[in-house]
């Protein structure tokens, strides 16, 4: 199929949504609007082919199991999302990477990315420094990467990462 389904997850209020807007419609919004579960498509092209690229934005941890296991079963590529301001939002999320190698079984065959979004917060507020990050994302065998929707750093390279891990698989 040509169809690429990238499923963004992580606790409320890490950025998932910001990210995802970021990157379809170029814009940031200070305030926090609880997601439901949205899903946005872009005509891209990959392999000199024209295919879409489908990413579904979640609500977090307070995703129903089985709507949490029907977006794995769904995607080809997933973006775990924490705050580098939220150490608890690393480690919540460590049941879904869980759930996801039950699921995927050969998770090295899968695009998955760890995102430390937020990094252009003061380094007062940091909880997560970028080698905490890295060291996280090397014991899970993913890639790692520290973003910010807020200053648009790192996000298209977010997103084209994540389908060049897709073409070399
Ligand atoms: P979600 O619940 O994971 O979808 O989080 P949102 O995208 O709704 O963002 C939650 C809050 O964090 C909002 O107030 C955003 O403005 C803010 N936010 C999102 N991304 C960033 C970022 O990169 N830097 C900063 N400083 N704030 C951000
Ligand atoms: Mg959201």
């Amino acid at each position: 199929s040509n169809d690429y389904r990238v499923v963004v997850f992580g606790a409320g209020g890490v950025g998932k949504s910001s990210l995802v807007l970021r990157f379809i419609k170029g814009t940031f919004r200070e305030s926090y609007i609880p997601t439901i579960e949205d899903t946005y498509r872009q005509v891209i092209s990959c392999n000199k082919n024209i295919c879409t690229l489908q990413i579904t934005d979640t609500t977090g941890s307070h995703q129903f199991p089985a709507m949490q296991r029907l977006s794995i079963s769904k995607g080809h590529a997933f973006i775990l999302v924490y705050s580098v301001c939220s150490k608890q939002s690393l480690e919540e999320l460590r049941p879904i990477w869980e759930l996801i190698k039950e699921l995927k079984g050969d998770v090295n065959s899968i695009p998955v990315m760890l995102v430390g979004n937020k990094c252009d917060e003061s380094t007062e507020l940091r909880e997560v420094s970028q080698i905490e990050g890295q060291a996280q994302a090397t014991t899970w065998s993913i890639s790692f990467m520290e973003t910010s929707a807020k200053i648009n750093h790192n996000v298209t390279e977010l997103f084209q990462e994540l389908l060049n891990m897709e073409k070399t698989r």
